[in-house]
C-alpha cells in the first residue's frame, strides 16, 4: 500500500498508538479485557467509531498541542508506533484493517521506520492473510499460541488447538514477517513443571525473534476467580510459579531471547516498539474500548461499553470515561515501577532529582537486604531486579516510595 503520498498536515506529537479490536471467537475464563463474543455484522459500527476517534482526537490533540517553550513535546513529530491490540484483531478482515490503518495515516505523520504490530490468533492465521497484513503496512505479529499442550489449551478454555498453533507458526516462517512474538504462559491449573518445559522447549524451535512469557494471574470477577478448586490451586502452587518463571528466564537467556523485561525475552534489535516507548515513559494513545492514553503528564481511559463508545462518538462527544492529571507521587511511582521492570533498572540519583526525591535510611536498608537476598542489584547508578526480584516487582516498587504529598 502506497500511502507515502498522502497530505501530512498535523504534528504527531504521540510517538505510540494503541488500537483495541475487543471482539473475540470466544472468551476466555480469566480475561480481564474490554472484550466481547465476536460478530462480524458489528464490525463495520465499531471500524466507524475508531474512525471517528481518530478525528475527534487529531482535533483534541491540537487544542493540546503545546506552545512554543515547551520544547519536549515541539520536539515529538511523528508516530514511531502502531500496535493493534484485543480482543483479537484478526478477528477482522484484512479491508477492515486496512481502513483504520489508512485513516490514522491520514491524520498523523509517520516515521519511515513505524512499526505496526498486530496480535493474533493461531486459527486465524493462513498465507493469504499474512500476505494481505504485509500489503498493508503490518511488519510485527505477535501470536496468542499460550500453549502447545492439548490439555493446557483446554483449561484455558481456548479456541485453538495444538494443531492450530503449530499451523500457524508454520504459516508465519514460510512468510515474509521475520519479527514476531509467540505467546506463552505459565501458571495454569493442572500444568505441571514438565509440560511447561515442553512449551519453552517446542517453542525454542520454532526460532521467534520474541518471546512473551506470562503467568497467569486470577482475578476475583473472572470464571477462574469464582472458581474454588482453582483459587485453591494456585494458593497451592506459588513455588511451582515461581520456579517455572526462574527456569524459563534461564532457558530462554541461554537460547538467545535476552530478557529486557519481565515477561518479554527478545533477540537483539527486535523487543516490541510499543513496548519500548510506553516503559520509557513515553506519551501514548489508545483508540477503541477500554484504551488507555497517556500525554501531558495526564492519562484517560475509553468507557468498556461498545455501545456507549459508538453512542458518544455519534454525538460528536469523546468515548472518555475516566481522566486525571497525574501527581508527582502518581508520576515518581509509574516511572519507578516501569524502570524496575526493566532489565536494565532505573538511575536512581536521576530518578530521585527529577522527582524531587530522598531516600531515608530505612529504603537503603531495604534495598541492602534485597541485594543480599539475590533480588536486586546495582549496575553504576542503576538499580536492577533480577529474576528473583521480579517476581516481586510490584511490591517493591511500593517498600522503595517516599512518603510524598499528592500534589
Ligand atoms: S483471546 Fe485474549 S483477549 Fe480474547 S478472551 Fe481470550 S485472553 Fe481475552
Amino acid at each position: 500500500m502506497d500511502l507515502s503520498k498522502k497530505t501530512q498536515k498535523k504534528l504527531c506529537p504521540i510517538p505510540a498508538f494503541y488500537i483495541h479490536i475487543p471482539f473475540c471467537r470466544t472468551l476466555c475464563p480469566f480475561c480481564t479485557f474490554a472484550v466481547r463474543r465476536d460478530r462480524a455484522n458489528m464490525h463495520e459500527k465499531y471500524i466507524q467509531g475508531i474512525v471517528d476517534e481518530i478525528v475527534r482526537r487529531s482535533e483534541m490533540l491540537t487544542v493540546m498541542e503545546p506552545k512554543e517553550g515547551n520544547e519536549k513535546h515541539l520536539r515529538q513529530v511523528s508516530l514511531e508506533s502502531i500496535y493493534f491490540g484485543g480482543g483479537t484483531p484478526s478477528c477482522f478482515t484484512i479491508q477492515e484493517v486496512s481502513v483504520l490503518i489508512k485513516k490514522v495515516r491520514e491524520y498523523f505523520p509517520w516515521s519511515d521506520q513505524i512499526e505496526i504490530a498486530f496480535e493474533m490468533n493461531p486459527d486465524d492465521v493462513n498465507p493469504e492473510y499474512l500476505s494481505g497484513l504485509a500489503e498493508i503496512g503490518v511488519n510485527r505479529l505477535s501470536l496468542g499460541g499460550q500453549s502447545f499442550q492439548t490439555s493446557t489449551l483446554q483449561q484455558l478454555e481456548r479456541c485453538h488447538t495444538s494443531a492450530d498453533l503449530r499451523e500457524a507458526i508454520a504459516s508465519i516462517t514460510d512468510s515474509l514477517f521475520v519479527n514476531w512474538n509467540l505467546d506463552l504462559m505459565f501458571g495454569i491449573p493442572e500444568q505441571s513443571f514438565s509440560m511447561f518445559k515442553k512449551d519453552v522447549e517446542e517453542a525454542l524451535v520454532y526460532d521467534p525473534t520474541h518471546i512473551s512469557l506470562y503467568g497467569l494471574e486470577i482475578h476475583e470477577r473472572t470464571p477462574f476467580g469464582k472458581n474454588p478448586q482453582i483459587r485453591r490451586w494456585e494458593s497451592e502452587h506459588q513455588e511451582q510459579f515461581e520456579a517455572m518463571y526462574l527456569w524459563a528466564t534461564d532457558r530462554l537467556e541461554k537460547a538467545g531471547l535476552f530478557q529486557y523485561e519481565l515477561s518479554n525475552f527478545s533477540k537483539k534489535d527486535y523487543e516490541g516498539r510499543n513496548n519500548l516507548l510506553v516503559w520509557s515513559g513515553q506519551e501514548y494513545l489508545g483508540l477503541g474500548v477500554g484504551a488507555h492514553s497517556y500525554y501531558m503528564q495526564t492519562r484517560w481511559g475509553n468507557t468498556r461499553s461498545i455501545r456507549t463508545y459508538l453512542q458518544h462518538l455519534e454525538k460528536n462527544k469523546m468515548p472518555t470515561e475516566f481522566e486525571e492529571r497525574l501527581s508527582g507521587k502518581q508520576l515518581a511511582t509509574e516511572f519507578l515501577m516501569l524502570g524496575l521492570r526493566q532489565c536494565k533498572g532505573i538511575n536512581i540519583e536521576e530518578w530521585q532529582t527529577r522527582f524531587g526525591l530522598q531516600w531515608q535510611k530505612q529504603h537503603t536498608e531495604f534495598v541492602q537486604g534485597l541485594c543480599d537476598e539475590g533480588r536486586a542489584f546495582w549496575k553504576g547508578q542503576r538499580l536492577c531486579l533480577s529474576p528473583k526480584g521480579m517476581l516481586l516487582a510490584d511490591r517493591i516498587t511500593v517498600q522503595l516510595m517516599p512518603e510524598l504529598s499528592e500534589d
